[in-house]
């Protein structure tokens, strides 16, 4: 059996990135992959600006207890003022420009404004420091300076920080093609009538939803029977067009298991028994295109990765295997999901011999509780958990014992 990390290491080494990229709107690209790093050609905030509402003065004239003193201009956010003359003070509001000569913003909380037959003048009761309010040029981001590299997956913040620089369109790789089948005599479509022996493909769902969260185009091939000819068949067809083929179950080596010789007649095949629980059986190889199909991932053919059927075994071989795997294809430089250390609630007395992970939720004093069925059928403890606890083979968990934790908001994105 191998490892988890010995099986993601495999699948991490195997896989080649997508050269093909496209420019598009920045407006369009949430959840894209960056494909080249993009630097700032300019200074964030790019001018000295104020933060607050109040007076742009010389910091020097302002002397204690008070001082009352012209005020020569009004400058809102926007507006460029003009210089501002010793002795005298500017009406300034928050993100205006400073004016050059000012050093210093007072606050309005500390000013007094009168108009009389003198003017506008204004009594400042406070002795700023220089810089005080002031945002500086280049404070945020320098100009010239990377602001995202190449292998970044762009959320908002990053969409909102390539938008503070200007950038209005970004490289980024092409999108994934991935074709999904689900292989079981057994399964029938929510909306059909479930007949005796039947159950309803909940991996369709589950599957289809993931990819969708890692941004790939699906082709989704539907049920395929239980026979060597159907599913090789759908092999080929999928195989011209994608990227990479994912199917649940019938990677078992039973008589009814028709993944393994189907994917050795179209391509190459490595079934791996992975100690890991729930999961185990997980197929990993490449279906040959045709001649003439040149693109995807891979030239000559398409990755084929061969989940288990149970419901939660595959939902959690997709996210500790599968996820890397296309991040990776996508050229992501950070694959491994974020994890943290927390408080096990539970007690887990019988040590496996396989890599568990257990479905937990975080409960309101900070620690974690266990779904008392861990069966790898029960998708019900998927919904009410928050995340995975990743108990190495060979161990027990004792109450108050610190655990590896893997949110699933970290692994299905
Ligand atoms: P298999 O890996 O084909 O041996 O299937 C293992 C178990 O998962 C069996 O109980 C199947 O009925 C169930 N199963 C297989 N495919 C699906 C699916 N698409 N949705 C829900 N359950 C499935
Ligand atoms: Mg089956």
């Amino acid at each position: 059996m191998l490892s988890v990390q010995q099986a993601l290491d495999f699948l991490l080494t195997a896989a080649r990135p997508v050269t093909d990229t496209e420019v598009i709107p920045t407006l369009a690209a949430n959840g894209r992959v960056l494909a080249a790093d993009q630097s700032s050609l300019l200074n964030v905030p790019p001018m000295d600006n104020t933060s607050m509402d109040g007076y742009a003065v010389r910091a020097a004239d302002c002397v204690l207890p008070a001082v009352t003193m012209p005020v020569s201009q009004r400058i809102p956010a926007g507006h460029v003022g003009q210089a501002l003359q010793p002795g005298t003070a500017a009406r300034i509001f928050t993100g205006a420009m400073i004016p050059a000569g000012a050093d210093a913003v007072v606050m309005q909380e500390m000013c007094e404004f009168h108009k009389d037959e003198a003017g506008d003048r204004v009594t400042i009761r406070h002795s700023p420091q220089s810089g005080e309010w002031i945002r500086r040029a280049g404070e945020d981001i320098r100009a010239g300076s990377v602001i995202l590299p190449a292998g970044t997956r762009l959320r908002a913040q990053e969409l909102g920080l390539a938008a503070s620089v200007g950038l209005a369109s970004l490289p980024v790789v092409r999108r994934l093609r991935a074709a999904v089948f689900f292989t079981g005599d057994e399964l029938a479509m929510p909306g059909e009538e479930l007949k005796p022996g039947a159950i309803y493909n909940s991996n369709r769902f589950t599957l289809r939803a993931l990819l969708e969260n890692l941004g790939c185009e699906i082709a989704d091939y539907g049920i395929v029977p239980d026979t060597l000819e159907a599913t090789r068949d759908t092999l080929r067809r999928a195989a011209q067009d994608n990227d990479l083929i994912i199917t649940s179950g019938g990677v078992s080596v039973g008589e009814e298991d028709h993944i393994k010789p189907a994917v050795e007649a179209e391509g190459r095949l490595n079934m791996w028994q992975i100690a890991v629980k729930p999961g185990k059986p997980l197929a990993f190889g490449e279906v040959n295109r045709q001649q003439g199909q040149e693109q995807g991932a891979d030239k000559g053919a398409a990755w084929f990765l061969g989940l288990p059927g149970n419901p939660v075994s595959s939902l959690v071989t997709f996210m500790l295997f599968v996820r890397p795997f296309i991040l990776r294809l996508q050229g992501v430089d950070k694959v491994a999901p974020q994890a943290c250390m927390m408080r096990a609630d539970f007690e887990w007395p019988k040590a496996d011999r396989r890599n568990e992970f257990l479905r937990a939720r975080i409960n309101d004093s900070g620690g974690l509780d266990l779904f008392p069925n861990q069966s790898s059928g029960v998708l019900t403890s998927t919904v009410w958990g928050d995340g995975l606890v990743d108990n190495p083979a060979g161990t027990t968990i004792a109450r108050g014992d610190s655990v590896r934790f893997l949110p699933f908001h970290s692994l299905l994105y």
